[in-house]
């Protein structure tokens, strides 16, 4: 049985202060029968988790280098989010994708520095529109899972994440049915090439908020969400927790 997880990406956003109002989300789900996970900008990661430590919310990083450590200013590894408290990270967001030209075989290095690292890898794959539209959707993610996910990956060190870019903080949101087809053949992928490629959480995400999230939960294989937008408040968030 494949626990669910509720990841919130909270990109580039977030300051000490806003971290606090994360005690709500504590207040309201003292003991989730999900996993929940908040995902900072790096300057807060230590801190975050710091302070829930205690607490069954569960921190990760947003990027991490291929090295461990090195001369690759601005940069952090999977070993320092490790350090501080993380134990997931994000690899090959589409975000990171176009703002820094990650290729296939670079986010699977990120993702096996994660995994030396003992982190979780949540592997990000989608669509543009313009493939969407052309037709090409399950081709490019065929190439994504291909090349993005090292062949060390298990359903312990992974998480796959289907995030279309076209519903990436659009409002837009795929069919129920568009992302049924797609958790399915994400799913029939993983467990053509993994001998525990069942036990793979496959997450759905853009522009998932409370008002969508119990619908897109039933699809058959979308076990969880990557949230950005609704993740940043405890008030946006909870219900999503809720419908989980
Ligand atoms: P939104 O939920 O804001 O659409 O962002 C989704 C996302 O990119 C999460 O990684």
């Amino acid at each position: 049985m494949r626990r669910k997880l509720a990841a919130g990406n909270w990109k580039m956003n977030g300051t000490p202060a806003e971290l606090a109002q994360l005690n709500a989300l504590i207040t309201a789900h003292p003991t989730p029968n999900v996993d929940v996970l908040i995902c900072p900008p790096s300057t807060l990661v230590a801190q975050a988790a710091d302070i829930f430590a205690a607490f069954p919310l569960a921190i990760g990083g947003q990027d991490c280098h291929t090295a461990k450590s090195g001369a690759h200013t601005g940069d952090i590894s999977a070993d320092m989010l490790a350090a501080a408290g993380a134990t997931y990270v994000l690899t090959g967001h589409s975000e990171r994708r176009t703002d820094h030209g990650e290729t296939d075989a670079v986010i699977a290095s990120k993702s096996t520095a994660a995994y030396d690292a003992n982190l979780t890898a949540i592997i990000c794959i989608g669509e543009t529109l313009d493939e969407r539209e052309g037709g090409t959707t399950l081709d490019v993610l065929d190439a994504q899972l291909a090349g993005s996910i090292p062949d060390t990956a298990t359903a312990a060190n992974t998480v796959v994440a289907y995030e279309p870019v076209w519903a990436i903080g659009t409002g837009k949101v795929p069919t129920l049915d568009q992302i049924a087809e797609v958790h399915a053949h994400i799913r029939a992928r993983l467990t053509a090439r993994f001998t525990d490629g069942d036990g793979f959480r496959i997450l759905y995400g853009g522009s998932v908020k409370g008002s969508n999230a119990a619908d897109i939960f039933a699809v058959v294989d979308v076990d969880g969400a990557l949230v950005g937008g609704a993740s940043l408040t405890a008030a946006d968030f909870s219900p999503i927790i809720t419908a989980l």
